[in-house]
């Protein structure tokens, strides 16, 4: 066993005793220390620093109360969480998390993700996460807006514009965003890069609310033209169907390719003609309905109950856009079985181990998220300089930054799965990449 193995196996069994329970942090966690071992074969340092065991350590984590009153006059309470994980290159940035099923265990390895992800970018920013069990789904829009008054009411003592700028997640969208920057406002005064993902009207950025979708289509774009070959007329399957599907259909559309699907949690549609993307818009993000509508709508579509990823159908470039571990083992199987050749992942944490080792055995390329879609926290990290400089850029212009940046987040991640004798594991490439710069960072601050 190498002393890099040893050091790995220790870390892995202190932290197995720490967090037994926290199994979603768990997987972050030793995905990244499956890719990890050349470096620290290479960089001895790391080890004498104990790098390992700090990285995956977050430097403090907030939980709090957040009572509320509902439209009935009855008294919530749910459970707030931010986790500011790492610092050593910019203030903590990631986005919150409105769901059900938000834990400290998926907060922190949504934070461990970001940690790497917001490396990657090449933009000055650390990784956080934060969120709430809070579900806002059946909410009317006042119950909405008083949890959130009540959320930032605690929140607002953690965060600022150096410090943390918290962004949208699942369930945190430009409404969520707005009634978090009208509290944090009626508090703490006109600060408005506090926040991203703002309105244009506050502060925001064009091309933020596109910036995920069209970077993660930015991305598969330079990954297939390291292939020999590009977007146009390529066959899509997508999942999802918000704010990251909507504007992956649209930019797969300009760039020639044809989507096929987008779900929801009750099912999917299949448009043999191309799904429009204006269509799902309309009846997701203004009605606030479900996807089945659109089968209801367009005469060539269909609605199927059930997961996408168990469909029958010849594609090439597969798009998780929906949530975690939406991919397994079979699904994995049955989409190499369709001639899916690359899957790229929108949402955070789309595959599940096996369904990884699948594409291994495959050879279908994956782009791991930390990668894919880091368009949308870049975008954030645009709108921070622009709030800062008190200036807005033109459309235009972000939209042309976020490609040269997902272009060389791609070039970083296969440069880094060469270097380390990964061939063209994006995923080992991504970790490395991301590491190997918040490692530095961290070494040349000391302990
Ligand atoms: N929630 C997004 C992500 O997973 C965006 C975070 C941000 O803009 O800060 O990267």
């Amino acid at each position: 066993m190498s002393e890099a193995t040893e050091y790995l196996a220790n870390v892995k069994t202190s932290l197995m005793q720490r967090d037994p329970q926290q199994s979603e942090f768990l997987e972050a966690v030793n995905n990244f220390f499956g890719t990890i071992t050349p470096v620290l074969e290479k960089h001895p340092e790391y080890i004498k620093a104990n790098l390992i065991e700090r990285l995956i350590e977050p430097e403090r984590a907030f939980q709090f109360r957040v009572p509320w009153v509902d439209d009935e006059g009855n008294v919530q309470v749910n459970r707030g969480f931010r986790v500011q994980f790492n610092g050593s290159i910019g203030p903590y940035k990631g986005g919150l998390r409105f769901h059900p099923s938000v834990n400290l265990s998926i907060v922190k390895f949504l934070g461990f993700e970001q940690v790497l992800k917001n490396s990657l970018t090449g933009l000055p920013i650390g990784g956080g996460k934060g969120g709430s069990d809070f579900n806002p789904k059946g909410k009317s829009d006042g119950e909405v807006m008083r949890f959130i008054q009540s959320f930032m009411t605690e929140l607002q003592r953690h965060i600022g514009p150096d410090i943390d700028v918290p962004a949208g997640d699942i369930g945190v969208g430009g409404r969520e965003i707005g009634y978090l920057y009208g509290q944090y406002r009626k508090i703490r005064g006109y600060q408005p890069g506090v926040l991203t993902g703002k309105g244009l009207s506050f502060g925001g950025s064009l091309a933020r609310t596109e910036a995920t979708g069209f970077g993660l289509l930015y991305f598969t774009q330079a990954l297939l033209q390291d292939q020999g070959e590009d977007l146009n007329g390529k066959r899509i399957k997508v999942s999802g169907s918000g704010n990251v599907a909507i504007y992956a259909i649209q930019k797969a559309n300009e760039l020639g390719a044809t989507v096929l699907t987008a779900s929801d949690s009750n099912g999917f549609v299949y448009d043999p003609n191309g799904i429009d993307y204006t269509i799902v818009k309309q009846i997701k993000e203004v009605e606030r309905g479900r996807i089945k509508e659109y089968a209801d709508r367009v005469i060539s579509a269909e609605y199927h109950e059930g997961s996408v990823w168990d469909f029958d159908l010849t594609y090439d470039v597969a798009l998780p856009c929906a949530t975690e571990n939406e991919i397994g083992k079979d699904q994995a199987t049955r989409l190499a079985s369709n001639g899916a050749t690359v899957v790229n992942c929108g949402s955070n944490m789309p595959c599940t181990p096996e369904a990884v080792q699948v594409f291994h055995e495959t050879n279908v390329l994956l782009g791991p998220a930390k990668a894919a879609n880091a368009g949308g926290v870049a975008v954030s990290a645009l709108e921070m300089s622009q709030n800062s400089e008190r200036l807005s850029w033109t459309f235009e212009e972000v939209d042309q930054r976020l490609e040269k940046i997902m272009q060389d987040i791609y070039t970083q991640s296969a440069e880094a799965a060469k270097e380390y004798g990964f061939g063209k594991d994006y995923l080992a490439g991504a970790n490395i990449a991301g590491f190997k710069k918040v490692a530095e960072a961290m070494l040349a601050q000391g302990v």
